[in-house]
């Protein structure tokens, strides 16, 4: 039987899409990009495909993911950017190589060096990362309100309160969890 494992989460922001390959960080942690075959297969999907991808280079992600979160989080609570996230997000945004490319219908590609390495598209996670970081874009960087998962989110809500890093999780989680506690509070009359 072939192994099953979990399915991606993923958003319409790339960096945090990529920081979601590891969820439930405050809790029952899931490692979503378990083998190197993972990460291609999360990179194709993402926009990103790669020729192959050694253990090595999958441990290059995960420590960018890692780092992305730390920054991440560090910029929804107003706190300082711990320097060694800065600095491995730089690393990866100096060493991949890959340009923007328009499509005929005019949307954005990327198109990454010719050889395709994982090196190259980790570049465009980190710079997509830097972008967020640096508030060059519309939206707030926030932390979910999970307490098991805590997973940091970019809210592009019009009021900027969005409270959960995915409605379809976590979100949902939290209106059963209420609603078992509103039963609880007040039982429904035995008919
Ligand atoms: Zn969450």
């Amino acid at each position: 039987m072939p192994v099953r494992f979990p399915d991606f989460r993923l958003g319409n922001v790339l960096a945090t899409s990529f920081t979601a390959t590891l969820t439930e960080r405050c809790g029952d942690a899931v490692e979503r990009i378990p083998t190197p075959q993972r990460l291609v297969d999360w990179l194709a999907v993402s926009g990103l495909a790669v020729q192959s991808c050694t253990p090595a280079q999958l441990e290059l992600a995960r420590e960018l993911r890692e780092s992305i979160h730390a920054a991440a989080t560090a910029a929804a609570t107003g706190g300082p950017l711990p320097a060694a996230a800065v600095r491995v997000i730089n690393d990866r945004s100096l060493q991949g190589r890959a340009a923007a490319v328009l499509t005929p219908d005019g949307r954005r590609r990327w198109q990454l060096g010719s050889a395709s390495r994982v090196e190259d598209a980790l570049g465009v996670i980190a710079a997509d990362a830097i972008g967020i970081l640096a508030g060059e874009r519309d939206g707030k960087l926030a932390l979910c309100a999970s307490p098991t998962c805590r997973a940091a989110f970019f809210d592009t809500s019009q009021s900027r309160t969005r409270k959960w890093c995915d409605m379809n999780t976590c979100g949902n989680r939290q209106k059963k969890a209420r609603f078992k506690a509103n039963e609880r509070k007040n039982p429904r009359p035995a008919k």
